[in-house]
């Protein structure tokens, strides 16, 4: 554990900021590649379609205009090509991502692997079915643990994973429910 913990003090993080449909995101990026997404915590919530339809474009807020690695400069466009159409994203290779953001070694690495490899936009799965793609059946509450702590927010798709009888469930820890609706209604899944 310590060795692991000193390897991952080497992740020297810039952060960005983009705007999106569902809110800001902030972005970080290490040397590795990209490091975390996540939702900004206001607004909480989708409050309405229409304020948000208004802001239904992807660009960068913060900072403005930077020297931009390659690999932000990719995720900025996945996310530009996710906004703009879902499907897109279903033939598109992702951003690189840092080996020490989802680690390939533990059970929540292959959790959010699995799902980002096998799920795409249009598609949902249960917990259920997650933990047995993973080849651990009696795993669904490990599965969901590891969604509600998804370090790659979207790119990792924690939204699609569903309950067994078919609804979304919970999402940012139940703040979001209505984000993960708005992304699943958007991406076209059948609910
Ligand atoms: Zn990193």
């Amino acid at each position: 554990m310590r060795v692991l913990a000193d390897q991952m003090m080497t992740c020297t993080k810039e952060k960005f900021v983009i705007t999106s449909p569902i809110g800001d995101l902030i972005l970080e990026q290490c040397q590795n590649g990209l490091h975390s997404i996540s939702q900004t915590v206001i607004p909480s919530d989708l409050e309405g379609k229409s304020e948000h339809s208004s802001r239904h474009t992807v660009m960068m807020l913060d900072p403005p205009e930077v020297e931009k690695s390659h690999n932000i400069n990719e995720t900025i466009k996945w996310f530009v090509d996710y906004f703009n159409d879902p499907s897109i994203t279903k033939k598109m290779e992702p951003p690189k991502i840092c080996q020490y953001s989802i680690r390939k070694d533990t059970f929540r690495g292959k959790v959010r692997l699995a799902l980002m490899e096998n799920v795409k936009a249009g598609e949902t799965i249960t917990y259920q079915k997650l933990a047995e793609m993973v080849g651990n059946k009696g795993a669904s509450r490990a599965v969901g643990t590891a969604m509600s702590n998804n370090p790659l927010s979207i790119l990792v798709p924690c939204h699609r994973v569903i309950k067994s009888d078919g609804r979304p469930g919970n999402y940012g820890k139940s703040t979001r429910n209505q984000v993960k609706q708005w992304l699943l209604e958007f991406e076209g899944a059948e609910l």
